[in-house]
């Protein structure tokens, strides 16, 4: 390994990094990551934390996986590369395709087509979704319908469905017909609704406004997170997931759940369709499905979807796809990494521990007045920062950043979005990693004060 100092100048001078200004490695040196053991990662200059991020939402079983580690390197030796797409197949993706069948029948999801990334996969549910109605004489359907504050990804397709302006302002313009509703953000909501399922209800009235008022026969497809993530970690009331399902199959609307984040387990279920009661007509997934050790998503279809393609004619080929779409080296980590999360089922230890999690937050959210909410399913939970717990006025700019390093200094990792400190721990995680995380919040919560 070249040195710390190699280390932290050619950063700065040579590499951009995503979701940050260039000028910013400077300013605000990242933390230079070399190592990890378990739920620990290690810096440059040894210092090891917890990491209350889980990588990006997917390393969900940690960073000692043996199984995928050892798949990854047998399958370098085996077989590096070779492509799926029409004339060709490898052993890894077709063994993965029917492991996934497997793991996601509940859900209805019994097709696959694998994709680099969830940017990815997101980018074909959109084309697909386009394509179904055109197979089936409906080619006027084209629109999408989304919500706001959800995060599809980086693609021009995911970034026009997304909903944070912060994400989309410098690239317009977007793809024309993506409409947004607002979604289930009890916080903030627009409608000054205090009771979650009457915001669950006044959400999914505004999709059906929506859908009405652009008609339905020119809308294609709604997409959502069953728990927002990027957006700052805002799960909808139980019941919200089934009206949306409800809505859509009444006006001939798929559903697209992207489920990047919440497949595999971060919600306390398998998926967090699965953990509303709802089947999608498309799923997208990506991060846990390698646990994060390699870069691959599969789209999965819903059987009923997947007959309308295979009973038609030249009009159902799918003439998109990826060169790493089945990627044999990466089919390998996803077999292994699925596996091993059907065997261990980490989605108990999420449904457990998300909730002590959470108390853990609310109780320092009520000695520290900077926090103004405390949101969470499963392990994946949000403190949102405030100036004034009467204005809500967002905390941003030095004091979630102070917050964030003091964190770090005190050995947990945390990352801050915006005006949230967002925690995504691998689901691994035991009770003591839990209380380690509380008591470096409550030191990064007083360096805020300070800052
Ligand atoms: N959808 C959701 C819900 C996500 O959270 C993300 C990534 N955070 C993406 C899509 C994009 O995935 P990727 O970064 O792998 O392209």
């Amino acid at each position: 390994m070249k040195d710390s100092n190699f280390l932290k100048e050619n950063n700065a001078r040579h590499m951009w990094h995503p979701m940050a200004h260039p000028a910013d490695s400077m300013a605000n040196p990242p933390a230079i990551i070399t190592g990890g053991e378990g739920v620990h990662i290690v810096d440059v200059d040894g210092h090891r934390t917890i990491d209350a991020v889980g990588g990006l939402w997917n390393v969900n079983l940690g960073y000692s996986c043996k199984a995928v580690k050892e798949a990854v390197t047998a399958q370098m030796d085996a077989l590096p590369y070779y492509s799926t797409f029409r004339g060709t197949s490898n052993d890894k993706a077709i063994e993965l395709s029917y492991l996934l069948q497997d793991f996601f029948a509940p859900d209805g999801l019994t097709r696959s087509f694998f994709t680099s990334g969830g940017s990815d996969s997101v980018e074909v549910a959109l084309k697909l979704a386009r394509q179904y109605h055109r197979i089936r004489g409906e080619g006027t359907r084209t629109k999408f319908i989304s919500l706001e504050k959800g995060y599809h990804g980086t693609h021009f397709g995911g970034a026009s469905v997304n909903g944070n302006s912060k994400f989309r302002n410098s690239y317009e313009p977007l793809l024309a017909g993506c409409y947004h509703i607002p979604g289930p953000y009890l916080y903030r909501n627009p409608f000054g609704i205090t009771e979650p399922e009457a915001l669950a209800q006044q959400s999914a009235a505004m999709l059906e406004r929506e859908i009405g008022f652009q008609g339905a026969n020119t809308v294609a497809a709604f997409i959502m997170e069953p728990v927002l993530g990027a957006g700052g970690v805002v799960p909808p009331h139980p019941t919200f997931m089934k009206l949306v399902r409800e809505i859509c199959d009444k006006h001939g609307v798929l559903l697209i759940a992207d489920e990047v984040i919440t497949a595999f387990g971060r919600t306390g279920d398998e998926t967090g369709s699965r953990h509303w009661g709802v089947q999608p007509d498309f799923m997208c997934t990506a991060k846990a499905i390698t646990n994060g050790y390699f870069p691959f998503g599969a789209l999965m279809i819903h059987g009923r979807v997947a007959e309308v393609f295979e009973g038609s004619k030249g009009e159902g080929s799918v003439d998109s796809g990826y060169t790493y779409s089945g990627h044999p080296v990466g089919a390998a980590a996803a077999v292994a990494a699925v596996e091993e999360t059907m065997r261990i089922k980490p989605w108990e230890n999420a449904a457990t521990l998300g909730p002590k999690l959470r108390a853990g937050l609310q109780d320092l959210a009520r000695r520290h007045d900077i926090v103004g909410d405390v949101r969470g399913e499963g392990l994946m939970c949000a403190i949102e920062f405030v100036t004034d717990r009467k204005t809500k006025a967002p905390a941003t700019g030095a004091a979630p950043l102070a917050f964030q390093k003091a964190a770090y200094e005190d050995g947990v990792m945390v990352r801050v979005s915006g005006n949230n400190a967002i925690f995504s721990p691998p689901l691994v995680i035991d009770q003591s990693h839990v209380d380690k995380i509380l008591s470096a919040t409550e030191t990064g919560l007083n360096a805020m004060v300070a800052a």
